[in-house]
């Protein structure tokens, strides 16, 4: 059974359909990549996922149950999480008070002071592999370790599928490798990763699987493994790939 399955989500803005029956479903454990043009509806698709918008019609269904997605808050309390392309951080503190401090109020367990923030954290960074320290100043680090902190951070808060929306376009090719095997740590705890991007040699070497979107219609979902580069362009730009440069 997939942890996460959109059914039949359409979605019209001012009665234009941007959306249109569209499915998606992603398993435990798995990277799944969103693929489509520019304009063929991911971020709305991953919108409605996250509360931003409402569906017009559809179901989301969560390990199989149906769920109400109306807001942010509700998305998290679903498990659900949105990796910001815009880090969300405060660089002036250190990663235990990003990943703690800020949000407490919130969850009404009252603030908890900085030593056991950074004793959680320290253990939450040990279970995940990563290789910061809870008092480190976020700023210090590296912007490949921020995104690592932001992943962290969505973690503590129960997340078990992080939406990644072009996580590599701001790190180097060292930083790019190191979020790698971090990703393929937390398929192996058995996290799910929505991810978007349009590079396709990172999508080969990450994901296990494609979705591929299309004028705002579902087209095709594929096995990295069983695919090649050539189909999938196909079905993202919809002709045989020799025909567009006709
Ligand atoms: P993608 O992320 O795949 O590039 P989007 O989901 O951003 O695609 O956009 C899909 C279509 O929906 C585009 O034609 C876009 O102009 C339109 N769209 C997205 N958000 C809105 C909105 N809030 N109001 C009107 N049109 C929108
Ligand atoms: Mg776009
Ligand atoms: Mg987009």
């Amino acid at each position: 059974q997939p942890i996460l399955e959109m059914k039949k989500i359409s979605k019209a803005f001012n009665g234009i359909t941007v959306l249109d029956n569209v499915d998606f479903s992603v398993k435990k454990g798995e990277v799944h990549a969103l693929m489509g043009g520019n304009g063929a509806g991911k971020s709305t698709l991953m919108k409605i996922l996250t509360g931003v918008y409402t569906a017009d019609s559809g179901d989301i269904l969560i390990e199989g149950k149906p769920v109400n997605i109306r807001n942010y808050e509700e998305a998290q309390q679903n498990n659900i999480s949105m990796i910001f392309q815009e880090f969300s951080l405060i660089p002036t503190l250190t990663v235990a008070q990003n990943i703690y401090l800020t949000r407490e109020k919130k969850t009404s367990i009252g603030l908890l002071d900085d030593q056991d923030c950074e004793k959680k954290t320290e253990k939450l960074l040990e279970e995940l592999g990563v290789d910061i320290k809870p008092d480190d100043i976020v700023q210090n680090l590296g912007v490949g370790y921020w995104q690592m902190t932001e992943i962290a951070k969505a973690l503590s808060q129960k997340a078990k599928i992080l939406i990644m929306d072009e996580p590599t376009s701001s790190l180097t090719k060292t930083e790019t490798e190191v979020l790698f095997s971090f990703i393929n740590k937390l398929k192996a705890k058995g996290y799910s990763i929505i991810y978007i991007s349009h590079r396709m040699d990172e999508i080969f070497e990450i994901c296990d699987r494609i979705t591929i979107l299309r004028d705002g219609r579902y087209i095709t979902t594929e096995t990295c493994s069983d695919t090649d580069l050539d189909k999938v362009i196909q079905h993202i730009v919809g002709m045989e790939f020799d025909q567009a440069f006709e």
